[in-house]
Formats: structure tokens, sequence, C-alpha cells
């Protein structure tokens, strides 16, 4: 990786696995195996003791589709090592497991899973976890004052596209000797690469943008090897482990992942600038408008402004339905990433789970639709909303 981590993202994300295959295949074709055959015992000893790097057995991670994956996951974040995982959840599952059990901060709004798994199942195993809201940020230093060791965060965040600075929550939370993960699926890396910011990991719902086509569920952490190898026995044992075939599927979408979101950077602030000018729009969330409150944040610590935006129909909730229901190129579903573009309204699924009034304090109105721009053309999905907006 050192030679490859000079080089262009675009780059990296090609020949970032710097596998030679022995027949002369542009990339590493699926071992769709279970388990790896060794010449002797010896040889075998080798890679059980990890004294040499080689294919074991497929749940520990240890074949040669799945390695070829790291090394470009690896490279893309700019990070020393990489694990993949059968899911976003799966990865960060491993990531609390083995590096928040001394307590958890999260900061703003999560990922659904993320926050049940933060808030009611981590917690019966005795793991202390605090959800603080990013309004509350002013709270941090004295919640790691009383143990956590780990602080995690997603930014942009979910639907608000609120923004946190990473160096600076990074170096409140190194003070008190505690890590910090970014969950960096909204912004990918092509958009935001938190460990050059002073994370110590990065996870990713790889199901995401990373795959990119709706089409194959995974997940990854990104960090340095010392703190990646003690996830790797979590991984191995939960039994998380992404399946080879997904893996080559994977590693063929990161082969388009910079030019797909770079083209949904461009269509995502096309149709911000359109809702922006739209009489029944209320308000538009997204990082690329220069009177959006995360703006100048998002300047400084992303290189792109991402492929999500929210907008805030004039009226209530159930105007905001009527527009979801209108849209024909839109197709109604939660997640995200994919070359479809996608509308979800934000209380009737993401965040159904909760209260009004929580929803109110998250800033998250019923009349918010949250937009997730795919691959057609900006101008198609533009008149799109205007037809369903009319
Ligand atoms: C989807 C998502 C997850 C969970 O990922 P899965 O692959 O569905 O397990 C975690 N974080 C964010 C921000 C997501 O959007």
């Amino acid at each position: 990786m050192t030679e490859s981590t000079t080089q262009g993202l675009s780059t990296r994300s090609i020949h970032g696995s710097g596998v030679k295959d022995a027949a002369g295949s542009p990339h590493v074709p699926i071992y769709n195996t279970t388990t790896f055959a060794f010449p002797s015992t010896a040889d075998l000893l080798d890679v059980v003791d990890g004294k040499k790097a080689g294919a074991l057995y497929t749940r520990y991670g240890l074949n040669p589709s799945i390695f070829a994956l790291e090394e470009t996951l690896a490279g893309l974040e700019g990070a020393e090592a990489a694990w993949a995982f059968c899911s976003g959840m799966a990865a960060e599952t491993a990531l609390f497991l083995t590096h928040g059990r001394d307590g958890i901060v999260c900061i703003g709004d999560a990922y659904g899973g993320t926050l049940e798994l933060l808030a009611t199942q981590l917690p019966l195993l005795g793991i202390k976890t605090h959800l603080i809201l990013g309004s509350e940020l002013d709270r941090l230093d004295e919640l790691l004052a009383d143990g956590p060791k780990l602080v995690f965060f997603e930014t942009p965040t979910n639907p608000t596209l609120e923004l946190f600075d990473i160096r600076a929550i990074a170096a409140k939370a190194h003070a008190h000797g505690a890590r910090v993960a970014v969950d960096n699926t909204f912004a990918s890396p092509v958009n935001q690469r938190p460990l050059e910011l002073g994370a110590d990991f990065v996870v990713h719902s790889a199901t995401k943008y990373l795959g990119g086509h709706s089409d194959l569920t995974a997940g990854a952490i990104m960090g340095a090897k010392d703190l990646l190898l003690p996830i790797w026995n979590w991984r191995k044992n939960l039994g998380s482990m992404i399946a080879p075939e997904t893996a080559s599927l994977l590693s063929r979408s990161l082969r388009t992942l910079v030019v797909r979101v770079r083209q949904q950077n461009a269509s995502a602030l096309a149709v911000a600038e359109a809702m922006a000018r739209h009489p029944k729009v209320r308000r538009v969330f997204y990082p690329g408008l220069p009177d959006f409150a995360g703006h100048g944040l998002a300047k400084a610590q992303m290189h792109g402004f991402g492929g999500m935006l929210t907008i805030e129909v004039a009226g209530g909730g159930e105007d905001a339905t009527r527009v979801a229901d209108r849209l024909r190129l839109f197709a109604l579903a939660p997640s995200l990433g994919g070359a479809e573009s996608l509308v979800t309204q934000p209380c009737t699924t993401t965040h159904h789970g909760l209260t009004p009034e929580e929803r109110a304090r998250r800033g998250i109105s019923d009349a918010m639709l949250r937009l997730s721009i795919g691959l057609e053309d900006a101008e198609d999905l533009i008149a799109d909303l205007e037809q369903a907006l009319q």
C-alpha cells in the first residue's frame, strides 16, 4: 500500500489491490471456496500462526477475493488496513464490542439500526452508551471524563445533513484517551476521508455508495493495523464475514466509485438549487448550498457535497406524502447511494419509531423528504420533482 497511497483516488480504486493474477486476469476472480489446501503441515502452520500471509478459511477472511477487496478499501480511506463485513451493522457491532466496552458516546443523529444497537442492545451487555445531539456537544468533555473510550458519529447526518467537525471532535476525544469512529457512509471516501482529519476508525455500510447499485449488502472498517487486529478476532467468531461472491461484486463496484459519486454530487447540487428556488419547497438541506448552516465546514473538511439532500415541502406531513407518492423516477424506498434515485419521508420510515416530540427535538419535521440522487439525468429528476410538487 505504501506505493499506491501516493496515487490518486481513481487510480487506487482500480489498482488498489495490487494483485497480479497468475492467469493474467485484470482483477481477482471469485474464490467461492470455504477452505484452502496446503502442500505440507509446516506450510499450514505458517499461515495458522500468522507467520505467513495466505488463504486458509473463508469465515476468517483468509480468502484471496476478500484480501483484494480489503486492500482496495484501505487505499480508498488512506488506511493501513481494512476489514470487510457482511453488512454495515456487522461492522459497527464488531467495532463496538472491540473498542466500545468502556462506554460509547454517540453524537448527533445516526442510522436507525445504530441507534437501536446503542440505546437498547449494548446496554443489555453492560456497555454504557451516551447519545447526545449536536446541540449538546458541549457535554462531550463531561461525558468523556466518566470513562467512555469510543466516540462515534456520522457526518453529514440523516436526514438533516448536520455536519460535525471531525478534527475538533478527534482532538477533544484524544485528550481524554478516547478513540473516534466516523460512519462515512453518506459522504463516501470520494467526498470525505475522516482518517486524514484525525479519526481513528472509519466504518461504512458498503450497501450504499461503495456498492452503488442497490444489489449487495456489505460493510467495512478502516484504520490503523494495531487497532484493527483485535476487531479481526471478533469478526471471525461473530461469523460476520463478507461472502467471496459479494466481495468480488463490491470490488467491481469500487472501480467506478469515483465517477459515480462525482456525478451524484453534481446532480444533487443541481436538484438542490432547483428546489431552493421552488415556491412549494420551504427549506432545502444540502451542504453545497451557500446559505446552509454546515456549508463552511463542508468546504473545509469535504471534497464534495454528496448525493444526499432533504427538502421540506410547504404544508405538512400529508403534503409531503402526496409528493412522495406522485414521484415517478424517484422510487419510494429507504436506503441510498445507488444508481436509482430514491425518496423517503423520514417520519414514515427511518424515524417512524420515534415519538413526534423526539422527532421535533431532533429537528425532523413530518414535511421532510430525503432524496438519494442517483445517476439519471439531473434535468429529468428536477422535472419529476416539479410535476410531483405541482
Ligand atoms: C444503511 C446504513 C447503515 C447500516 O448498514 P447495513 O449495510 O444496512 O447494515 C449504517 N450507517 C448508515 C449511515 C447507513 O446508511
